[in-house]
């Protein structure tokens, strides 16, 4: 690994990561980063221990978010980075998201619980207080459950859904959530878009009409993109001039990825960083 690789996407506590925000920045020390973003799904409220947790280590901190968002049944995820975390639209969008994704999820376990032994508190014994929760933290019920080994079975067996317990949650539109981001000084850019062969998980009509709302950039390396979805990507990003980035999308021990495992040039983040107006980096 580069001595200072940039990873752009990981997730704690905060969200469905396993470790806290503290802890997930000594694993990025330990794993040799020089710049991790933590970008927990619909919520800052990791940054400021993260940010003290930088002191004094070398590394560099970028506050940033995974804002969850919906396009008819289609889940987009857009990745804000450096917008001001007291934004009032921003603050208020992600709260209505937090709160729809709580009662999402109470439906999802009402209907599991119709087939399998499994309550609402087996779920809340599996988050922290007021982190934002998923179906990550379903599977973790499942697997404390005995009914799955690990969080990827659950969502490969009773969380995907073919098995017809899954329905999604509102949110904004991904043009909504550009423009939010956009209007509380961050920069986005369009989480792992194309996990589903060579096209954009989104039409190129409404990609572009993210990019004229203001997206900057593209995940083009993460291990959930389709090699030759990330030859298309690799394209849209040249002939729009898109910043390209590329990121491990860790969540502790939830998921296989590891820190760094795919990372972003130097030349790249610059730019994100240039365009940012709501917030700076940590240099720890
Ligand atoms: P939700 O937003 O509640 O529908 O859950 C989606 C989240 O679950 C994503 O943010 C992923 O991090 C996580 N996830 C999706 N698929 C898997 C998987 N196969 N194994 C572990 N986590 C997953
Ligand atoms: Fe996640
Ligand atoms: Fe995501
Ligand atoms: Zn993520």
């Amino acid at each position: 690994m580069p001595a200072r690789t940039i990873d752009l996407h990981t997730h704690s506590s905060v969200s469905d990561g396993t470790e806290r925000p503290a802890d997930l920045v000594a694993s990025a020390v330990r794993a040799g980063l020089g710049v991790v973003a933590l970008t927990d799904h619909d919520s800052t409220a990791g940054w400021s221990e993260a940010s003290r947790a930088v002191a004094g280590t070398g590394l560099t901190l970028v506050p940033g978010m995974e804002l969850s968002t919906r396009l008819g049944f289609m889940s987009v995820h857009v990745l804000g980075y450096l917008f001001d975390p007291a934004h009032p639209g921003l603050v208020a969008e992600t709260a209505r998201t937090r709160e729809a994704r709580l009662h999402r999820a109470e439906r999802i376990v009402e209907r599991i619980a119709a087939d399998y032994d499994l309550t609402w508190d087996d779920v809340l014994a599996q988050s922290g207080a007021g982190s934002t929760l998923g179906r990550p933290h379903i599977a973790d019920a499942l697997v404390a459950k005995g009914y799955a080994p690990d969080r990827s079975a659950a969502f490969a067996g009773i969380l995907h859904w073919r098995a017809g317990y899954y329905e999604p949650h509102e949110a904004p539109t991904p043009l909504d959530g550009v423009r939010l981001i956009r209007a509380a000084g961050g920069v986005p850019v369009i989480a792992h878009p194309a996990t589903h062969g060579r096209d954009p998980n989104i039409s190129e009509r409404s990609f572009l009409e993210l990019v004229d709302a203001g997206l900057l950039g593209v995940e083009v390396r993460h291990r959930e993109n389709t090699a030759a979805g990330k030859a298309r990507l690799l394209e849209l990003a040249h002939r729009h001039d898109l910043v390209v980035t590329g990121s491990s999308d860790y969540h502790g021990e939830g998921k296989p990825n590891r820190l760094g495992e795919n990372s972003t040039d130097p030349a790249q983040f610059a730019r994100i960083v240039e365009a940012a107006t709501g917030s700076s980096p940590v240099q720890g």
